[in-house]
């Protein structure tokens, strides 16, 4: 059950977005640097597009003419990512517009989908302008696989989809708090901590979740609970295979999905919802933020938190190996969360360890780490923060799933 491969179109015209303020504000002149010699050698041809505000890039990837582009790459944190995906998918033609394929640049502060991607190519850690060049060698190589979303439901009806996490308490306040220190760049998230440790608080709430069928709890003091991820199976690039990812040239849902056997039932509702034409995507596993958990959910006993924190790829930002098992398409929503009574040090172990993947080898009675299809989430702090792919969203009950393989993203 390797990961499968397809091949973008060549030549493989690309949208490229740059937040013009992203990171330390210089993800122009990196990319002029770094990365424009880099696609001209690759004969990549390529518009860029420079985000002007907030929403920008959401906006146009809305109304664009997707016909034309054979991938949307991002040169920002993870950002404006989030924005050109829930762009994608608010469109009447999501079906079709969520299978572009989506390539990331690093350029933010937060740049934990290229460190994850970066990861899953099995290449040994980099920062910072490695980190950039060997995105930018994963973009110009052109493979393309599939990358799970996480539809997430807040109170007030509105719907997201994400592609990294959904954060409260600890994590969600260090994200945002720590945005004030962007200027000096993704160590922005290890200033954030020290200060909030400085004043750790506890979040009171609920937690509910659909476990994984058959995953049990990793072996407690075991990094090795994950298995690496398996070696990529890289298809022979033949242009006669139907690999062209060009919109009018994408092979049918059911090719896609096919060749993933590992995600199960799931698949098969989500591929249903995909093929039923829907206003968006189903969420078959959520009931609803009014209705009690269906039966086969957990309800997690304490609820006192330090952090509750779900991500769905293998870094949480470029120092941070978050979840030591995690794929771009494992159809697995990893959940942490840390509860009440963890000392200052204890916690701060827990993140320095984090930085080689190995907290969960720290034997932290606080610590759990579950593997979930689906999660609600009911903070009854009145205050607090949620942060969706970094983002802050609004505060209140949250329900989330997974939709494997919605959207396609260059890696590999
Ligand atoms: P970082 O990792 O540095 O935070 P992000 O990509 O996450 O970088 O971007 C930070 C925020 O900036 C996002 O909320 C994004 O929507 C917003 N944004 C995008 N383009 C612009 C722009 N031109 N000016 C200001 N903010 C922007
Ligand atoms: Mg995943």
């Amino acid at each position: 059950d390797g990961v499968v491969y397809t091949e973008l179109r060549r030549p493989c015209r690309a949208m490229i977005l740059v937040n013009p303020s992203s990171g330390r504000g210089q993800a122009l002149q990196l990319f002029n640097s770094h990365i424009e010699g880099m696609l001209t050698e690759a004969s990549v041809p390529y518009k860029l597009v420079i985000t002007e505000h907030q929403n920008h890039a959401r906006e146009l990837v809305r109304k664009a003419d997707l016909s034309q582009w054979d991938a949307l790459v991002i040169m920002s944190g993870d950002g404006l990512l989030f924005e050109v995906i829930n762009g994608l998918m608010d469109r009447e033609d999501w079906q079709e517009a969520i299978q572009t394929p989506l390539g990331i640049l690093p350029g933010g502060s937060g740049n934990a989908l290229a460190a994850s991607v970066h990861h899953y190519s099995q290449l040994p850690p980099a920062w910072n302008e490695e980190l950039l060049l060997s995105c930018g060698f994963i973009l110009c190589k052109g493979l393309v696989g599939s990358l799970d979303l996480v539809s997430v439901r807040l109170a007030s009806r509105q719907r997201l989809f994400s592609f990294l996490s959904l954060a409260w308490g600890f994590v969600a306040d260090v994200d945002i708090e720590s945005e004030k220190y962007r200027h000096v760049g993704a160590i922005r998230f290890l200033m954030g901590t020290l200060v909030r440790l400085a004043s750790l608080r506890v979040y009171k709430g609920r937690l509910a979740y659909l476990p994984v069928k058959g995953a049990s709890e990793p072996p407690k003091g075991s990094t090795r609970a994950n298995p690496p991820p398996p070696t990529p199976q890289r298809p022979s690039l033949c242009s006669s295979l139907p690999c062209r990812l060009a919109p009018n040239a994408s092979p049918k849902p059911d090719s896609r999905h096919s060749a993933n056997s590992n995600h199960g039932a799931i698949t098969n509702s989500s591929i249903n919802a995909v093929n039923s034409k829907a206003a968006s995507p189903a969420d078959s596993l959520l009931p609803g933020l009014d209705r009690p958990v269906p039966e086969g959910w957990t309800v997690v006993r304490e609820e006192d938190f330090v952090l509750v924190l779900a991500i769905y790829q293998s870094h949480l930002a470029e120092d941070l190996w978050t979840a030591p098992g995690a794929a771009a398409d494992d159809g697995v929503i990893h959940l942490f969360y840390v509860t009440a009574g963890i000392s200052r040090p204890a916690l701060l172990r827990l993140f320095l360890a984090m930085e080689k993947g190995a907290h969960l080898a720290c034997d932290c009675p606080h610590l759990v780490y579950q593997r979930v299809r689906a999660l609600r989430l009911e903070p009854s702090s009145l205050q607090g923060m949620i942060t969706v792919d970094g983002e802050m969203v609004e505060y209140g009950p949250v329900e989330a799933q997974v939709h494997p393989g919605l959207a396609r993203l260059i890696c590999g």
